[in-house]
């Protein structure tokens, strides 16, 4: 039984990575110790170490990520779907854990937003039991977590961003109800915003419209079922939206700004979904007039349904050969080279940089 393992670790916002071990010990009857195979570094990463919003110091970040089994509490027998896990199996899980049954758990079937919930790589590394964010070589998941083994198909770049990315994608989507012949916009081509394309179309949508400043997501676009792409704003987009507008807008930039052009693009009943703006002071004028006219529905999506985990997987799973999900992850680190990783991911020189410990 391993006695250690090493963590990248930061002492406060933008300070540098340092490996530091921290003991490991066997998991206790409800938790599984993995062994990190990849994990991959989110925009939210990049918000946490640069200070734009809280998290606890020092801290350890990272929370889309993957590994083997390395032992099994003794509680632990299942994955959601009721496969059996086993030590050495690869495995995918929840970016968060919830302290238990609730109000949201039992009557609003929101376990995403319960009071507590913690997410994976939003803690500090003194809190045990220390190993509890990606970029390190060992993770405990923690009780009331949801596990999900990988099928020996999918790659470990393919499976690495389903449990973040591709699951609050998902979760976008459904709320956004995409449905088939649907018109939509997507607001910023991230990472998120390309698997939002290649879901919506997925899902029936006839058209797929990205909006994104930076030109080389506009050319990656096409291959994620972007039909097409605008660098700003334009009269066009509403146009093409024949005959009255988009059906749908996703917003997954980040930037309050772009909301009263996606209330634009809007056609009458459309539906528009926040999913980028995960930063407080998001403050944005609009004229709320229009909402209420074109009988618009606004909503706002934060994490996701333990469900959305299971539909990630199957979509990624399913459409592996329809869209290139593993040229998604274009930059690999070593532990050691997590700052590096980081700046490049904060500088956009990588759509999705690995840490490969
Ligand atoms: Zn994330």
């Amino acid at each position: 039984m391993v006695t250690s393992g090493r963590l990248a670790v930061y002492d406060k916002p933008k300070a540098p990575f340092e490996l530091k071990s921290f003991p490991i010990r066997a998991p206790r009857a409800d938790e599984v110790l993995v062994k990190i195979r990849m994990s991959t570094i989110c925009r939210s990463d990049i918000h946490s170490y640069l200070g734009h919003r809280p998290n606890p110091c020092p801290g350890v970040l990272g929370h889309e990520i993957i590994g083997n089994i390395v032992a099994l509490g003794s509680d632990v027998k299942r994955d959601m779907r009721g496969e059996t896990l086993e030590v050495g199996d690869r495995i995918t899980w929840s970016e968060y854990f919830i302290p238990g049954s609730s109000y949201y758990t039992e009557v609003l079937d929101l376990p995403q937003k319960s009071p507590g919930v913690d997410k994976y790589g939003h803690m500090a590394v003194t809190k045990e039991p220390h190993h509890h964010g990606g970029f390190g070589e060992y993770c405990y998941i923690l009780p009331q977590s949801w596990i999900l083994k990988l099928p020996a198909e999918l790659t470990d770049e393919e499976a690495t961003p389903i449990n973040c990315g591709v699951a609050t994608v998902i979760c976008v989507t459904e709320q956004a109800e995409v449905g088939m012949g649907d018109a939509v916009v997507i607001q910023g081509l991230g990472l998120l915003g390309l698997y939002a394309a290649a879901i919506c179309k997925a899902r029936g949508a006839r058209l797929v419209i990205g909006v994104d400043p930076v030109s080389a997501r506009r050319e990656l676009a096409a291959r994620f079922g972007v039909d097409r792409v605008f660098e700003a704003d334009s009269r066009e987009i509403r146009a093409l939206c024949k005959p009255e507008g988009a059906d749908v807008v996703i917003e997954l930039c980040g930037y309050p700004d772009v909301i009263p052009a996606g209330i634009q693009y809007l056609r009458t009943g459309g539906r528009y979904v926040l999913g980028g703006l995960v930063n407080p002071d998001a403050f944005v004028r609009i004229d709320a007039n229009q909402i209420l006219r074109k009988l618009l529905t606004l909503r706002g999506v934060h994490n996701y349904h333990p469900r959305h985990l299971i539909e990630a997987l199957d979509f990624v799973l399913a459409n592996r050969k329809r869209f290139p999900f593993h040229a998604l992850v274009d930059g690999k680190y070593r532990l050691e080279e997590v700052g590096k990783a980081m700046q490049d991911a904060a500088d956009r020189k990588v759509l999705r940089a690995a840490i490969v410990p």
